[in-house]
């Protein structure tokens, strides 16, 4: 029985224009949007993304806004659901942007799985990505920074019924996760899709480097998926999507 159990995590909302989800869409409206961290429970314990730091983060660097109750501490959300987050053991990253791959010193024990393209490209990207992947460049330091990343080179099976799909557009490396579950192929689409909306409308995401493919990433996401989860929807948190764990 290869399949795996899977939980979409709370860890925090901020609130963003909307037209940075749906491309030149809905220009000047403010949305709600969750941090979503999926916790995976097969053959090993596994996160996708580990959310944002920090509010701090969010604020003084980004400049944007993040709150976060006790219960959405990326630690306790884990505890939560009866994980400590020292038995982690594997991480994959959609991509490299700052709202996915925080808080890593409460993984001590996790390998870190990111697209070889991606590290390349968070690294030194161009000018105006800089802060998103606390480049560097931009006198930043990107949360991964003194740990070894491995380095995927395209499409993978990670473990049986885990995969990874490369997905470029949002980012040159962004992956996304194919997991099979009792109910099908779920697939976490990183910021490839952010919203529902994005597929029922064809819309790309706003923030992308190359706008025609991502089209193409969500749309291969979609052929290959039972069920699409969005990086910041909160659809994703109703329980005729998500699988709980011993659900
Ligand atoms: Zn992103």
């Amino acid at each position: 029985m290869d399949t795996w159990k899977l939980v979409a995590l709370d860890t925090g909302t901020s609130l963003i224009e909307k037209s940075i989800l749906t491309y030149l869409t809905d220009v000047g409206q403010t949305v709600r949007i969750p941090r979503v961290m999926w916790y995976l429970q097969g053959a090993q314990r596994v996160l996708v993304d580990t959310s944002v730091d920090s509010e701090e983060v969010a604020a003084n660097i980004i400049g944007e806004n993040l709150s976060r109750s006790p219960d959405q501490e990326p630690a306790n959300a884990l505890r939560a659901v009866g994980v400590d987050p020292k038995q982690i053991d594997l991480i994959i990253f959609t991509h490299l942007h700052w709202d996915h791959c925080g808080n890593l010193a409460l993984f001590p024990n996790s390998r870190l799985l990111a697209q070889r393209d991606e590290v390349r490209y968070a690294y030194a990207p161009s000018r105006f990505f800089e802060r998103a992947f606390l480049s560097p460049q931009a006198g930043l330091v990107p949360p991964y920074l003194g740990r070894r990343v491995e380095l995927l080179g395209g499409d993978e099976e990670i473990l049986p019924g885990l995969q990874v799909l490369l997905s470029p557009g949002h980012t040159p490396g962004s992956q996304a996760v194919r997991v099979k579950t009792a109910r099908g192929w779920f697939t976490i689409a990183g910021d490839a899709i952010f919203t529902y909306e994005n597929l029922e409308k064809d819309i790309p995401p706003g923030f992308h480097v190359q706008v025609d493919q991502a089209l193409d990433s969500m749309h291969r996401i979609a052929r290959v998926s039972d069920v699409v989860l969005p990086s910041h929807d909160y659809k994703v948190f109703g329980d005729q999507l998500v699988v709980e764990l011993g659900g």
